[in-house]
């Protein structure tokens, strides 16, 4: 529950509470004036008709007069409603304008007549003996002093002075009960007026707190309330500031992490991924919001990663190692852990950075195989032609006709040695070339190219009794670099007739598919055929079906590998169809215009 109360309710009641004291502590002031002022007022009169009564009575003082003197005193007291009583200075009564003298007793003790019989004006308030209530009494001496003839006294009820100032003191009390009323509603009136920009503060600052951080207060006239507004202000100008700051460092990262090539993955120390980039996601084929707050484990399961994670969190600095990773693809990635630390310093969590180096990977085991492999086929013919010169410089010199047979076989293995140089060289000339763009393909007939082919390997071909057929259309053209194609179908025609049985036929054709518009062109022989166990790595540098066979026909290994890099320097790509005892049928597609 909320406990909190507003500010007027807090107020009020003190307001309240100060009105009324400070109005009763007046009350209490003026009611003692009221009552004091009445009572010397009482006093004063009585005094006054106390010196009239004493001319009046001076003439009368003897006891001749004595029966005037008492219906004088009866009459004033009736006329006046004051008491009045005359008395001889040794306290014997004279006249009392209410009781009857004689039954009453000395009066010498009485403090006022003590007062008055030695020349003063005497006075007390005192509960009376001979009428048995309060009275106000006032004394004067008649004659002056030393020889004070009698001393005349006069009285009046206190309860009569009371009553006369109650009067009084209700009419004040009914003005200040006003008074009152009209200063709580005042104060009603002041707290609601103070608290009314409050109160507009606090709406506005309600939009403030729900993130409105563009909204300004008003600035209140109140000086304090208005400092306070400013204040406030200015306090969500700078967190506006902040938190735009805030947003665009945030966004530049997004975006960066968003752009990067690089998987990127952070995970906290309980090893549940806080973030993972786009890449990641891809990498590892799920969604990456998806994969927020859960264990890394349980979205890749991958133990070489999980164990990155583990050795990042527990020592400082970059953990490098390489994971494997099986997908649809074996991948191999390179990673990078870095702890992410704290406030404090002390690891919150590890960042994974990953980089697939399959490509790279695979790359470098081509060329550690080609390598070796052209070591392996450089030693061949090396070997043999060391061994016939030492051969012929240990004596075999001496024997003319052998030494020229071994002198043909050390020709034959440089030639062989040239050729599989040469072949390297068109080789990585083609790569560059296809790599950077710089095969010169223009728009040609393709039938002159393919006579080309043939003529040159015409020689060959007669020599192993095969014939070659052409079918091209003479109109047929592609986009072409001639020497290239022209080459790549001599390399094909070479195996063609070096396969093929005599007396046989290689086919050379090209046409138009009219399906998908690329451009045919076939190289078919009716040869002994290649094993479908061959077919997936035949184009590779030096593979050979039969390599004993091959070497001793003169070939390098690298022909259909020329083959496959001319028919992607067009765009294009060769296939091969073979049945064993039928023949084979290569084809180089380029694409469709
Ligand atoms: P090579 O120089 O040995 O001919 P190639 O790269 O041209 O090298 O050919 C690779 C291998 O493919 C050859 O060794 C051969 O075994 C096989 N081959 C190529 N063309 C034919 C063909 N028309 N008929 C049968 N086998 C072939």
């Amino acid at each position: 529950m909320d406990r909190r109360r507003s500010l007027i309710r807090l107020l009020y009641p003190s307001y309240l509470v100060i009105v009324v004291l400070t109005l009763a502590a007046a009350a209490w002031v003026v009611f003692g004036f009221v009552e004091r002022g009445a009572l010397r007022q009482t006093r004063a009169s009585l005094e006054a008709q106390a010196w009239l009564f004493a001319a009046a009575a001076e003439p009368l003082l003897d006891p001749a007069h004595a029966a005037d003197l008492e219906r004088l005193c009866k009459e004033r007291g009736r006329r006046t409603g004051t008491r009045l009583t005359v008395i001889w200075p040794d306290g014997a009564i004279e006249a009392d304008s209410e009781m009857d003298p004689s039954r009453m007793g000395s009066h010498a003790d009485r403090p006022e007549f003590r007062e008055a019989r030695s020349g003063r004006v005497g006075s007390t308030i005192r509960e009376s003996s001979t009428l048995g209530q309060r009275m106000v009494y006032v004394a004067v001496p008649v004659g002056a002093a030393g020889r004070v003839r009698a001393v005349v006294r006069t009285a009046l009820p206190l309860t009569l002075v009371a009553h006369n100032t109650k009067a009084d003191l209700r009419n004040l009390a009914v003005s200040g009960a006003t008074v009152a009323a009209a200063a709580a509603l005042l104060a009603w009136l002041v707290a609601l007026w103070l608290s009314r920009p409050l109160r507009r503060l606090r709406a506005e600052l309600e939009r403030l707190g729900k993130g409105d951080l563009s909204h300004r207060l008003f600035v209140p006239d109140v000086e304090e309330y208005g400092a306070l507004a400013k204040t406030i202000n200015e306090m969500a100008a700078q967190l506006e500031e902040r938190l735009r700051v805030t947003t665009a460092q945030r966004n530049e990262l997004e975006a960066m992490l968003a752009g990067m090539v690089e998987a990127v993955l952070v995970v906290d120390a309980d090893d549940r991924v806080v973030r993972m980039n786009r890449a990641a996601g891809l990498l590892f084929g799920l969604d990456p919001e998806a994969a927020r707050g859960k264990t890394l484990f349980r979205v890749v399961r991958n133990p070489d990663l999980a164990n990155l994670v583990g050795r990042t969190l527990s020592s400082p600095g970059v953990v490098e190692t390489e994971i494997a990773l099986r997908t649809d693809v074996d991948r191999t990635l390179q990673a990078h852990g870095t702890t992410l630390p704290d406030e404090r310093g002390r690891p919150a969590g590890a960042l994974v950075v990953l980089n697939d180096v399959t490509r790279l990977k695979h790359l470098e085991t081509m060329r550690r195989d080609f390598v070796a492999n052209v070591s392996h086929e450089l030693r061949t013919p090396i070997t043999s032609i060391k061994g016939f010169v030492e051969t012929l410089r240990d004596g075999a010199l001496g024997d003319p006709e052998n030494a020229r047979g071994f002198l043909d076989i050390v020709a034959s293995h440089a030639d062989r040695l040239n050729a599989i140089i040469e072949d390297l060289l068109a080789l990585s000339r083609l790569e560059e070339d296809t790599e950077q763009d710089r095969v010169v393909r223009e728009i040609a007939r393709l039938r002159p190219v393919l006579k080309a082919a043939i003529a040159l390997c015409a020689p060959r071909a007669s020599e192993r009794r095969v014939r070659m057929d052409l079918d091209c259309d003479e109109a047929l053209e592609a986009r072409v670099n001639g020497p290239l194609l022209e080459q790549a179908v001599v390399n094909l025609l070479d195996n063609a007739i070096k396969f093929a049985e005599p007396g046989t036929a290689v086919f050379v054709a090209a046409r138009r598919d009219s399906g998908t518009g690329e451009v045919l062109v076939f190289v078919r022989d009716e040869g002994p055929g290649i094993g479908t166990e061959h077919l997936p790595r035949l184009f590779e540098r030096f593979y050979r079906v039969d390599k004993a066979r091959s070497r001793k026909q003169g070939g390098t290994g690298l022909g259909l590998s020329i083959v496959k890099h001319i028919a992607q320097a067009h765009g294009g790509r060769v296939e091969v169809a073979s049945e064993m005892g039928r023949g084979s049928t290569f084809t180089i597609r380029l694409p469709a215009e």
